[in-house]
């Protein structure tokens, strides 16, 4: 097992919740942090999601840091994982046991045996996320790593540990680009023939609607989806989720240009490339996704309202009537009707002005605070914000402070 052992461990210190995480386990051989902590403590960022991979058992690791730090732990015997989260709801932190995976057929969920560390960084979907250090006392900082992992860190390229990776686990097409798209890294040339060929051979219809959806909308939800989307089409993973799913770029980019506060970015996207869909097919492959109720009514209002709003509107003739036709409206819709192509200028104006009266300005934070605190990218973000926005519409807050602390709470709570 290569060992690396140059990694800038103060910064690691240095992270919200790592002080009292390291003295909890401190005395317990075997404890590694692993995965996109590791990863993002390379690059130089921060982020306060962190995963643990232990030798032996992950729920006796949970309970230990229960015991020290306070919290509550939740358990997950068939996957060998167990949840920690501080009692204050400050940290949040997954434990698993270090193990293999085994595939009984392609896209199904893995059986899992206890392994060794190496084992557990071969199942790991990129060779950027096969890194583990080392966090107990006598071996504090020591890397540990899938070879030439942080090679491929340098060289900022993704490459899959193996090559049924993605028959095995089609999610990981979904992964590649995600990391694509965040960290700015292209897959390596045998990577990008692997994801090619298991797009051909239908690997994405192996896979639940559910896990699709978690890491669609992960996808979908980054600040830089529009290139995930772009890349989604040059694959061809878009049709071979659905044939009507077009991940067209650039209605995403004129949708991500338009600077509203409190949208579900991911739920606006996810509604822009499915736009091709009638009404039923579009309840079908909601339905699929296994969206919850409150997100496909977003979606679908989106798409069913938003391809003619713009000419409703410029049919109000009064102030009244453009406020009672658009304040009934999730944002998602207008926003999702601004992005269409050939919208009118004047109108697509004033639908602005109305979303920028409607916030009034009153969300005095943003997506980049909460990154700012730690807060990882993904569709935790928006949901905070948009909780954030609608508490301070309600009355229930004001002031960039209590916003800030309102919203740090709702992504804590959301991990
Ligand atoms: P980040 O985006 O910062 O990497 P994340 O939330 O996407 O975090 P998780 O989904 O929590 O990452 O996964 C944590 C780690 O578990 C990953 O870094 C990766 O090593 C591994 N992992 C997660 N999903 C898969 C998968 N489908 N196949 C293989 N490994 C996976």
């Amino acid at each position: 097992m290569p060992y690396l052992p140059e990694v800038k461990t103060e910064a690691l210190r240095t992270l919200p919740g790592v002080k009292e995480l390291l003295e909890a386990v401190a005395d317990r051989p075997g404890t590694y942090l692993v995965g996109g902590a590791v990863r993002d403590l390379m690059l130089g960022f921060a982020q306060f999601d962190y995963d643990l991979m232990v030798e032996g058992d992950a729920g006796e690791v949970a309970e230990l840091l229960a015991d020290r730090i306070g919290g509550t732990v939740k358990r997950h015997p068939r996957f060998l994982t167990a949840n920690f989260r501080s009692t204050d709801g400050s940290l949040s932190i997954d434990v698993a046991s270090a193990r293999t995976e085994t595939y009984s057929e392609p896209g199904a969920l893995p059986e899992v045996e206890p392994a060794d560390l190496e084992h557990d960084l071969v199942r790991r979907d990129f060779t950027v996320n096969a890194m583990a250090l080392a966090i107990w006392r006598e071996r504090f900082g020591e890397l540990f790593e899938f070879p030439d992992a942080s090679a491929d860190l340098l060289a900022r390229v993704l490459r899959v540990t193996h090559d049924r990776s993605f028959i095995d686990d089609p999610t990981r097409l979904l992964r590649l680009l995600r990391y694509g798209a965040r960290l700015g890294f292209t897959a390596e040339p045998h990577t990008e023939e692997l994801a090619r060929a298991a797009v051909e051979a239908g690997a994405p219809s192996t896979v639940s609607g559910g896990r699709i959806r978690d890491e669609l909308l992960d996808l979908l939800a980054e600040r830089s989806a529009v290139v995930g989307v772009e890349s989604m089409y040059a694959l061809g993973l878009d049709r071979a989720l659905h044939p009507k799913f077009d991940a067209d770029e650039y209605v995403v980019a004129r949708a991500t240009n338009e600077q509203v506060d409190g949208l579900r970015q991911e739920l606006l996207l996810l509604a822009l490339c499915s736009r091709a869909m009638d009404e039923p097919t579009l309840a079908e492959w909601l339905d699929h996704l296994k969206l919850p109720r409150r997100d496909a009514d977003i979606v679908a209002e989106a798409v069913v309202r938003g391809a003619t709003l713009l000419p409703e509107l410029a049919a109000s003739e009064s102030n009244a009537a453009v406020d009672s036709l658009l304040r009934p409206l999730h944002a998602e819709t207008i926003v999702f009707a601004l992005a269409l192509p050939g919208g009118d200028r004047e109108t697509a104006d004033l639908a602005r002005l109305w979303l920028t009266e409607r916030s009034g300005g009153k969300l005095e934070i943003s997506g980049a605070d909460l990154r700012d605190a730690g807060v990882g990218e993904g569709p935790i973000i928006g949901r905070a914000l948009a909780e954030t926005l609608e508490a301070t519409l309600n009355g229930e807050i004001s002031g960039r402070e209590a916003q800030l602390s309102f919203a740090l709470t709702q992504a804590r709570s959301d991990v």
